[in-house]
């Protein structure tokens, strides 16, 4: 499991618990103390996936929830909305948030999980499988191979990683900034030409093996995968 989680929570204590509860699960986690933080968050790096509290000070959950389901970018994004016990949660029920599944606190950390998991697997088969296939190309997450059209591909690590991300995103577009974030880590510092020469390798060992490259430049913006 690669899926990062923002975490929109205003109670640190909770907020904590929840980081302790997804990061031990394999998630990588993202915490905003504020609407403002996480429409910030939002917009410095995608997660796959919102936790997100209604009673936010300033902007309210059901304000950032709303922006999420506005912005083109973002409409599609999972959205698990965060409720309190009683009368709220009934109502928010009954308003058109745009979240996807509501869970009422007190909640135990172990169905939060299993809401999460259910949800990223509804919005992303490709979270927790054990091979990847976009087009021609299938990757053997478990052996970390990876096979075009029945002919081995043989990537470094660092082109490894990159495939995966995109293959687990086909179609959509990364700037380098994103491509750094998702593949070297956030608080790694790395120059911008390093992506151009690790795409370059990876563009040739598809070449080689699939006899075209599928990775798309698009100009100005960034990288994406063929879907
Ligand atoms: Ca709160």
């Amino acid at each position: 499991m690669t899926a990062h989680i923002l975490i929109v929570e205003d109670e640190a204590a909770l907020s904590t618990l929840l980081t302790y509860n997804l990061e031990k699960e394999g998630f990588s986690v993202r915490v905003a103390g504020d609407g403002e933080q996480a429409i910030d968050a939002l917009a410095e790096e995608q997660p796959d996936l919102v936790l997100l509290d209604w009673m936010l000070p300033h902007l309210s959950g059901i304000e950032i929830c709303r922006r999420i389901r506005r912005d083109p970018a973002t409409s599609g994004l999972p959205v698990i909305m965060l409720t309190a016990k009683g009368e709220e949660s009934d109502r928010i029920r009954g308003l058109d948030t745009g979240a996807d599944d509501y869970v009422t606190k007190p909640f135990s950390p172990a169905e939060l999980v299993a809401r999460v998991r259910a949800l990223l697997r509804r919005a992303r088969p490709s979270i927790g499988a054990d091979s990847l296939t976009a087009g021609e190309i299938v990757m053997d997450l478990a052996a970390h191979r990876v096979h075009v059209g029945g002919a081995d591909v043989e990537l470094g690590p660092t082109e490894f990683k990159l495939l995966r991300h995109f293959m687990e995103h086909p179609g959509r577009v990364y700037s380098r900034d994103q491509i750094l974030d998702a593949v070297w880590g956030r608080d790694v510092h790395v120059e911008d030409r390093t992506v151009d020469v690790h795409i370059g390798r990876l563009r040739k060992a598809l070449r080689a093996a699939a006899g075209r490259d599928p990775i798309r430049t698009v100009r100005g913006a960034g990288y994406s995968l063929e879907a």
